[in-house]
């Protein structure tokens, strides 16, 4: 089956048309993404009313392009697959109704997509990963541990109770003066800093729960660097490389516990599969691997483009759910901007809300 894909959640403007064979084997047959970061980078994070207006101006035009360097068109694809939640409701707006009108004109079912189903989900398109597995979202909106046990089939074992670990990385850089993203100007700071110059907080290490914990992390720098500023690049440089320390040891305590726990029921192969643009992180990437390796689970990095925000994962769990002979969704799908994935949280906060 050939899927066409729209992602429009946060900051990355996408299109991707996706092939699934009959054996379950994925292929991406185009993919294209814009990102915002230029629009955005002013203010120091994602501006939603921004967000929304630049996906209106180039979502038409990234279909055409991605059902163009497929070399198909609308009438080849045997389905719409949309991003419908989590994030922001105006993006989700755009990217669902024109999801809507494309599957409505062309005559295809829709399918609403949740955007972590799509993470969820990309090891399998990339790696033919099987279910069930452990996956670890850590991006700007997300810091999830979440055990795939099948197509629409997640239990969330950990999740963040404040900041997510890439808005910790940004709202770090803000307040150095490093520029937006934050994750990548941070690490690179953090190669030419003392990572022992500063005793910042472990949240959460040692607790039997896996959730995770980073505003208190944030504060302390902050708390850190008015103590001792006017600051240096020595100074920025050390308390980068200390912050990252922090956060690398606190996900060691974290994943480990849910990676004992996982041997513990897991049968088959055990993975652990990385989402998210926090994964472009070496110093948390070196620790996933050596943590897996002690656990004996296979750790699985999709590449780069495939961990951030991008539509083939949204074609693909589109895919998924097509050769499951799942139900499409109805024309009157609405967006979400809070959608868990898992049955007992989303029971907790009830739909829609
Ligand atoms: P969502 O959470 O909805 O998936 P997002 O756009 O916030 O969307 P991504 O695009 O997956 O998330 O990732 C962006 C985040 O990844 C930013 O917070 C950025 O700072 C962080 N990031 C990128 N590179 C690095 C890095 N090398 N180290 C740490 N964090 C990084
Ligand atoms: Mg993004
Ligand atoms: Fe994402």
């Amino acid at each position: 089956s050939l899927i066409l894909g729209i992602e429009t959640s946060c900051d990355e403007t996408a299109a991707a048309v996706v092939a699934r064979a009959p054996d379950g084997t994925g292929r991406i047959v185009s993919d294209v993404v814009l990102s915002q970061i230029a629009e955005h980078s002013a203010y120091g994070g994602v501006v939603p009313e921004i967000a929304a207006r630049a996906h209106v101006d180039a979502l038409d035009g990234l279909v055409k392009a991605a059902l163009a360097q497929a070399g198909v068109t609308l009438g080849d694809v045997d389905a719409v697959a949309a991003t419908a939640g989590p994030g922001l409701i105006g993006g989700l707006l755009v990217g669902l109704m024109t999801g809507k009108a494309i599957a409505r004109a062309a005559g295809k079912p829709l399918y609403a997509i949740n955007h972590l189903e799509g993470h969820a989900l990309t090891a399998r398109l990339t790696d033919g990963l099987a279910f069930p597995y452990l996956m670890l979202l850590v991006s700007g909106g997300h810091t999830q541990l979440v055990l795939v046990k099948g197509v629409g089939d997640y239990e969330r074992w950990g999740t963040t109770i404040d900041d997510a670990l890439g808005e910790a990385f940004d709202k770090t850089a803000k307040l150095l003066g490093l520029p937006y993203p934050g994750g990548p100007a941070v690490e690179a700071a953090a190669l030419t800093g003392d990572a022992d110059r500063f005793a910042f907080p472990r949240p959460l290490v040692g607790e039997a729960r896996l959730d995770f914990s980073f505003s208190g992390l944030k504060t302390a720098v902050r708390q850190a660097a008015q103590a001792i500023a006017p600051l240096s690049d020595q100074d920025v440089a050390d308390i980068c490389a200390s912050f990252q320390k922090a956060i690398t040891r606190t996900l060691k305590d974290r994943i480990g516990r849910g990676l004992a726990r996982y041997r513990q029921l897991s049968q088959g192969a055990p993975a652990l599969v990385v989402a998210g643009g926090v994964a472009a992180n070496k110093a948390i990437r070196q620790m996933l691997q050596g943590l897996c390796t002690e656990h004996g689970v296979r750790f699985v990095a999709p590449p780069m483009s495939l961990c951030t925000d991008n539509a083939a994962m949204i074609a693909w769990a589109g895919a998924e759910r097509l050769a499951l002979d799942l139900a499409p969704d109805p024309l009157s799908a609405s967006p979400r901007s809070r959608w868990p994935l898992d049955a007992k949280a989303e029971a907790l906060i009830g739909y829609g809300k």
